[in-house]
This record gives C-alpha cells, structure tokens and sequence, in this order.
C-alpha cells in the first residue's frame, strides 16, 4: 500500500472523472511543514497557532510569532497557508492568563470571544501575520464565530492593524484572503449571509459534530452520538459548501471527517474544495479520490442526505462506492 500511495506524491488531487480538489494539511508547529512536503502536502489548510502559546508561562512575542508565521510561509514555497488565530480555551487552557473556571468549557469564553475581549492579545497576533504576510501565501481564519457582529468586528480589527502598518511603511501583501471556521451550528446555518462578507469558509466537524449533536468531543459515555455520518451533519456540510460556491468562494474542511476514507467520497460528492488533514492522511486520500467518479460520488451524497441514520450512510457508501 505504501508503494501505492507514494507513486501519488507529485500527481494532481483528481478524481477519475477529472474533477479537482486540494489536500491540504493540519500543522500545529513550523517543524511540522517538513512533513507536509514529504507527504505531498498541496498547502497547509489549518495551522493551529494555539501551540505557540501553550507550554509556557508567558504570551509569545510579536517577534517569535512573526518568525514562526514566516518560516512557515517560506518553508511552503508560495503554496497556500491557512493560520488561524488563537483558539484557546475549551480544552486548551493558558495558566498565565488567568481565566476564571468554567461549567462549561466548551460553551465559554474561548477562542475568538476571547480575543475580541482581550485584544491586545488578538492585535499582536494579526500584526505578526501582517508583517509576515510578504514571504508567501497567507490566509487568515477565524476560529468558533458564532455570529456575523463577531465576523465583522474581528475584520474590522485587522483591517485597523494592517492600515497602522502600511502607514508606518511595512510591507503588507496586497491580497489576503480572509475566512471563518465554521464550527458552529448557528454560522453553518446562516452560511448563505457569511458567505457575501468571508473570502473562504472551513468546515471544523470536529466541534461542529460536537454541538449540533450536544455530545462532548472528550466523553467516552456519549461517544456514540458523535456521528461524522448523521444525516443532519451531512445536511450541514451540504448547505455551507453550497453557500460558498453560490457566492463564488471556496469551502474547505479541516476536522478529522476530511481526512477519513470512507468520509471521502460523500465530502466529493458534495462538492468539497479543499480537505485538510493530518500529513500522513494526504497520500492515501489522493490515491482513492484519483479512483472514484465525482458523479458517482454526487449520486450517492445524494441519497445519503436523505437518509435517516449515519448506520444507513455508511451501509450506502459500503455497498455504493466503487474504486475505479
Ligand atoms: C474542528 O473543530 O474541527 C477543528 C479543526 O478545530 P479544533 O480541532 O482545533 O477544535
Ligand atoms: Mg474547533
């Protein structure tokens, strides 16, 4: 099999029946873009920029934040690089920060919430990125927004921070495409609107399995509910992809569902552009999606929707889903 996935590295992510998609890759530090080049990686489509935070007992520099963004950059060569901002918060925790204890975690005072509250925090970290900017192909993301006043008001902070720079000289890339997680119940429902004011949308089931279905990513007890294959997920899925494409932007994924095998076919079908995933997930994917037919793919995305289970869904896909 390996043998087999490694003949992949350097050919195009294309379906059988010609339909293009990009395998992008999850990384959580700038060593990890070595991995992604071996693997094959077309960009990188969530850097999880928590890490740089984590594990010590002070907020990074602008500085060290700079360097790390632009190592990043480089080290991709122009290819695509999808950071997100600061996501702390939930299971994350930052002991130099000080937050209160929450009932719950999940629910709280997390990621974005935080650092439109705490925005010395949020402007360090997107004048890091401005200033990076210049050495390659960066897209900013947001992490957990929950409604359109959140969007813009973390839109119209970094737009602030990059005027500030560009008065005082700094070279900013003209272009940087702008995009939102969307990991929430309530902005996969209004994708349609986040659509006209979002560059990009990225689908994270991994939080996005857990709130529709209010089944904790971390408890074993009701693990059972947390069904990547739910019809009321794959409804979700359907209605942000096609709320991207209606207003001509691109929909990615970068939970776990993207880099699954038997996910695959469906999230084609469905229309899918971009599907991120950890390094070594890249070259088996490619080696399926160059086997299937997108058209068979729709066919079944299809029926799947209109199932009742997730069972029935992977029954469907079992006995549906051929390799050519
Ligand atoms: C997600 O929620 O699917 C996601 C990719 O983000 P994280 O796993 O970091 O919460
Ligand atoms: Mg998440």
């Amino acid at each position: 099999q390996k043998a087999e996935w490694l003949k992949v590295k350097d050919e195009p992510s294309v379906s059988a029946d010609g339909h293009a998609v990009e395998l992008a890759a999850n990384i959580g530090t700038p060593q990890d873009v070595a991995g992604v080049v071996a693997n094959g990686g077309e960009a990188v489509g969530l850097y999880r920029t928590e890490f740089l935070y984590m594990g010590r007992d002070s907020m990074p520099t602008e500085e060290e934040q700079f360097d790390a963004y632009r190592t990043v950059l480089e080290n991709m060569g122009g290819k695509p690089v999808v950071v997100r901002t600061l996501d702390i918060g939930g299971d994350k925790e930052l002991p130099y920060l000080d937050l209160p204890k929450e009932m719950n975690p999940f629910l709280g005072f997390r990621a974005i919430r935080l650092c439109l509250e705490k925005q010395d925090i949020f402007r360090t970290q997107l004048r890091a990125l401005l200033r990076a900017s210049s050495f390659g192909n960066l897209k900013i993301m947001f992490p957990m927004i929950a409604t359109l006043g959140e969007f813009r008001e973390a839109k119209a902070i970094l737009l602030e921070e990059k005027e500030k720079l560009v008065a005082s000289g700094t070279t900013v890339a003209e272009k940087i495409e702008l995009g939102i997680m969307v990991e929430i119940p309530s902005t996969a429902m209004l994708a349609d609107r986040f659509a006209k004011e979002a560059d990009f949308f990225s689908i994270g089931t991994n939080d996005l399995i857990q709130y529709t279905m209010a089944a904790d990513r971390m408890n074993e007890q009701v693990s059972y509910l947390y069904q990547p294959f739910n019809p009321a997920i794959l409804r979700m899925v359907k209605r942000v992809i096609d709320a991207a494409h209606a207003e001509g932007k691109w929909a990615g994924m970068c939970g776990e569902m993207a880099g699954d095998l038997t996910a695959i076919p469906l999230l084609l079908g469905l229309g899918l552009d971009e599907f991120s995933m950890s390094a070594t997930s890249i070259l088996p994917a490619r080696t399926l999606i160059r086997k299937l037919s997108k058209a068979d793919c729709e066919a079944v995305a299809n029926e799947a929707l209109d199932m009742d289970t997730a069972e029935d869904v992977v029954a469907l896909i079992q006995s549906r889903i051929v390799t050519k």
